[in-house]
């Protein structure tokens, strides 16, 4: 069994913060990546980052490769990517991990957000044809009847973008007001080519071979729409179900903790986008988790 004491579950930038205070402290710190990269969602983000006070970044990936770059070097050995855990005992201070178990006096968590699924069973040859980013897949979308689910800004903002090349679009909503900026809700209900359909949910996909088109329940009825891709943007889910039942969350399964991430159960803390009543950027994510990292030291008797 590996032996830490201080383990960090997540290596986005509320986990690699709280690592590189950590070991600032001299603490024995080991975090936890299951991607091959640290950085999380920031190596997800396509379009510039202007709001970080260290100045701006083409894009996630400019930003997540210099972390990246700190991370290896400072953490070195410290840092286990490709290091997935898929069960975690709080009471007994252990995790398993497709290292092994590992075992620890204070963790971090710092799981981040997952894209959140549709939800709905379908076969390959028509799951291929649902898609949860278009930017990357806009050269597949090009001249097709594309259905447009969600109510945010990043569903509006797609409808929109897609509105250009496609041959037709429709945004389907399951409630009858939208989430979005006024400006981009004005944009799209004034908008002639985009097909406007509220408390609207998808029951089914249709096609043989391909997608052919999605069953639409709305106000109780149920109509066809013929398209051949779908594109997802309903949001983000906290990456919490491991914790589940162990810890105090919230009604939104994001983690109750102190200002310095402390939680329900001592030894635990939490920090970024899963921390209940924080907010999802980048900057937050940093601050919490070096603020959990002061957590951790007081934790564990060190002096500030
Ligand atoms: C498209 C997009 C655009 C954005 N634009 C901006 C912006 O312009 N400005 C801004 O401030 N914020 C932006 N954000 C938000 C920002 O990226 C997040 O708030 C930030 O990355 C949260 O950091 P985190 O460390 O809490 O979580 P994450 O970045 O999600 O990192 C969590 C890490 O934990 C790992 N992990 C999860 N579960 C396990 C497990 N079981 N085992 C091992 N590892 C695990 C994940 O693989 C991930 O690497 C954007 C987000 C997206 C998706």
């Amino acid at each position: 069994m590996i032996e830490t004491e201080v383990l960090v579950l997540g290596a986005g930038p509320a986990g690699v913060s709280c690592a590189l205070e950590c070991l600032d402290n001299k603490l024995d710190v080991l975090v936890l990546e299951k991607e091959r990269q640290p950085g999380g969602q920031l190596n997800q983000i396509p379009s510039a980052i202007r709001n970080l006070a260290t100045g701006s970044y083409d894009d996630g990936a400019s930003l997540a490769g210099s972390m990246t770059e700190a991370a290896r070097s400072v953490l070195a050995e410290r840092l286990l990517t490709d290091c997935a855990v898929s069960s975690v005992d709080l009471k007994n201070k252990t995790v398993e991990s497709n290292r092994g178990q590992i075992s620890y006096r204070a963790f971090l968590i710092a799981t981040g957000y997952r894209v959140r699924r549709l939800g709905i069973d379908c076969p390959d040859y028509i799951c291929e044809h649902v898609l949860y980013r278009s930017g990357i897949y806009k050269d597949l979308l090009k001249k097709k009847s594309v259905v447009v689910v969600g109510g945010g800004d990043s569903a509006l903002l797609t409808a929109l973008d897609l509105e250009a090349i496609c041959s037709s679009v429709y945004l389907i909503h399951r409630s009858s007001t939208f989430r979005a900026r006024p400006d981009l809700v004005q944009a799209v209900e004034e908008h002639p080519r985009i097909a406007v359909h509220k408390n609207s949910s998808i029951r089914s996909f249709r096609g043989e071979a391909a997608l052919t088109g999605v069953l639409i329940s709305k106000d109780g009825e149920e109509f066809e729409i013929p398209c051949s891709k779908v594109v997802v943007k309903i949001g983000y889910a906290p990456n919490t179900e491991l914790f589940a039942g162990q810890i105090n969350m919230d009604e939104r399964d994001h983690i109750v903790c102190d200002r310095l991430g402390a939680t329900s159960i001592a030894g635990v803390f939490c920090a970024g986008d899963i921390v209940s009543g924080g907010v999802d950027r980048i900057a937050w994510a940093m601050g919490s988790g070096t603020a959990s990292a002061f957590g951790i030291r007081k934790y564990l008797g060190h002096k500030f």
